[in-house]
């Protein structure tokens, strides 16, 4: 079979269309991306204007051996390609109840923060890093391989894994075996947040996700998140993958049920296959007629749960900061907070939000004696309670003096650049449904074959990859997703899967 022949065409260039696309280059086939912005990145891209650089979106880059290990396959090192610098303190956790942590991967040190707020429970954080060593590693097969079934999991150790993730139970909840004071769960539970989700909703599994911070590394790639996509693109091209930007596609072209191409302005595409890797719902409602689809039709998309918005302020300030690189104050009724998001869909007058002031790591993100801050608050996905035209001002002046309050600093008169992303802006200039910026929620009923499969179920020759489908959002599990979803995609095409590819750890510890 001659690889080489075989046409793959990848609907969008973020991180997940871009893994992809190494992933299937390296084993041969012809692939062309099709992107409707003029740049890569997708989510995960950079916004650059008058000296300063922030990142679109992911400022947290977590567990790199996913993304090592796809660059290996493609002959490359993540090192290499990117400078990765391992934080410490790797964030600042501000309470609105009072106190403050600065969460560090040195166990004797982060003790020594939490019995400051919480003697007894000071002692529990190493019993809790046990606990979760053990649950990723019992895990850790379910998330690097595909779930196209109900057998997918009945077949699977999951069932005897069941008793040991406490499906029931929510982060919070689970973390009460731990902790008993509220703010110490919360440092180990906001991280729900990475998911758009409540930690009393949550899932408990995904206490896996503030484990792999202490025991992996939060990192800082030199020049953004979007550094990451960058390298992926220029690999991509390097390899002969056809990037065509600024062209949006239109429609998925089909045989019957079989997909054989793209519609764009600019014409047909053939392809033998394709892989989505824009908004899944979006794509789906603008890209595949309704009634081709089986399972994912437009009235079910509209009932599904959708995970929360962001608001977005990027700042470039006067001045330097007496900030770690990463901040994060919780609402002081977190709870409340969190029900206005999620249930009420109103805007909090007392919302929990993150500050990160990079250039205090990575001088290349402002001129000198200036300051890149990239400032996000969680809100709720687009709903008719709020107006986003008129809420704007508003709340982005709230949020301005909650950061004064907070003591983060009083940015008034000292703002030289703005730009501010609205959950109208997530939904209409950048095509996410609902402006759910982190997807199909991830509760138990929309995890692993619930969720938009890998192979999509309802169509020939579709394969998903991004946010949308299984892992879930977040970087590594969206890397994950393009592993899975090229491995399946070339036995289909009966092109070989190229064997494993192991690469060493290869990322520093920055001095403290
Ligand atoms: C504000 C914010 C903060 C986040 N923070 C983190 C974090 O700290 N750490 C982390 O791990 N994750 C984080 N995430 C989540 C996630 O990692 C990113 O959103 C990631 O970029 C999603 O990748 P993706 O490949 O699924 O999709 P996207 O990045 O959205 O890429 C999809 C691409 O498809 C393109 N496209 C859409 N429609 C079409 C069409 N019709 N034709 C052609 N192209 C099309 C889009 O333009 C886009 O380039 C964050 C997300 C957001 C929004």
């Amino acid at each position: 079979m001659n690889a080489n022949s075989k046409q793959v065409i990848i609907v969008g260039a973020g991180p997940g269309g871009l893994a992809a696309a190494l992933q299937l280059a390296a084993a041969g086939v012809r692939v062309k991306i099709i992107e409707r912005l003029p740049h890569v990145g997708g989510r995960t891209s950079t916004i650059e204007a008058e000296g300063f650089k922030f990142d679109l979106g992911p400022t947290f880059f977590l567990y790199p051996r996913v993304l090592e290990e796809i660059f290996a396959a493609a002959g490359r090192r993540l090192r290499d390609e990117v400078e990765l610098i391992r934080l410490d303190p790797q964030y600042r956790i501000l309470f609105g109840a009072g106190g403050q942590l600065d969460c560090t991967p040195n166990v004797e040190r982060m003790e020594a923060q939490l019995r400051a707020l919480a003697p007894a429970d000071a002692l529990q954080f190493r019993n809790f890093l046990a606990d979760n060593r053990e649950k990723l590693a019992l895990f850790q097969p379910c998330l690097e391989k595909p779930f196209l079934g109900w057998q997918d999991v009945l077949n699977l150790r999951l069932l005897k894994l069941l008793p040991r993730l406490n499906p029931h139970l929510s982060m919070d909840a689970y973390l009460k075996k731990f902790f008993a004071d509220p703010r110490i769960r919360l440092a180990f539970s906001f991280q729900s947040k990475y998911l758009g989700m409540s930690p009393f909703r949550c899932p408990s599994l995904f206490s896996i996700l503030s484990f792999l911070e202490y025991e992996y590394g939060v990192f800082h790639p030199v020049g953004g998140c979007g550094a990451i996509s960058q390298a992926m693109a220029r690999i991509a091209t390097e390899m002969g993958v056809e990037i065509c930007l600024d062209e949006p596609v239109t429609e998925l072209l089909f045989a019957g049920r079989r997909a054989v191409g793209v519609r764009t302005p600019g014409g047909l595409h053939h392809a033998d296959a394709v892989v989505v890797n824009a908004d899944f719902a979006r794509a789906m409602e603008r890209l595949v007629p309704d009634e081709i689809r089986r399972r994912w039709k437009n009235a079910k998309l509209a009932r599904k749960k959708y995970s929360c918005s962001t608001f977005m302020l990027y700042l470039g300030v006067d001045g330097q900061f007496d900030l770690p690189h990463h901040n994060i104050y919780i609402a002081e009724n977190y709870a409340q907070n969190l029900d206005d998001i999620e249930n009420r869909h109103v805007l909090s007058a007392d919302s929990s939000f993150y500050v990160q002031n990079a250039s205090v790591t990575d001088p290349s993100l402002a001129p000198r004696g200036q300051s890149a801050l990239y400032v996000l608050a969680p809100v709720t996905h687009q709903h008719p309670n709020v107006d986003w035209a008129r809420e704007k001002d508003r709340f982005r002046d709230q949020l301005l003096g909650q950061i004064a309050k907070a003591g983060f600093g009083d940015l008034s008169g000292r703002i030289c650049y703005e730009r501010v992303i609205t959950p109208a802006d997530w939904d209409t200039r950048y095509e996410i449904y609902r402006g759910a910026t982190f997807n199909l929620a991830h509760s138990l009923d929309q995890l692993l074959h619930l969720r938009p499969q890998n192979r999509f179920e309802d169509l020939d020759r579709v394969y998903l990859v991004g946010g949308g489908t299984h892992p879930g959002s977040g970087l590594p599990v969206i890397f994950e997703s393009a592993r899975i979803s090229s491995r399946l995609l070339l036995e289909d095409l009966g092109v070989p899967v190229p064997g494993p590819a192991h690469a060493e750890p290869q990322c520093q510890l920055a001095p403290a």
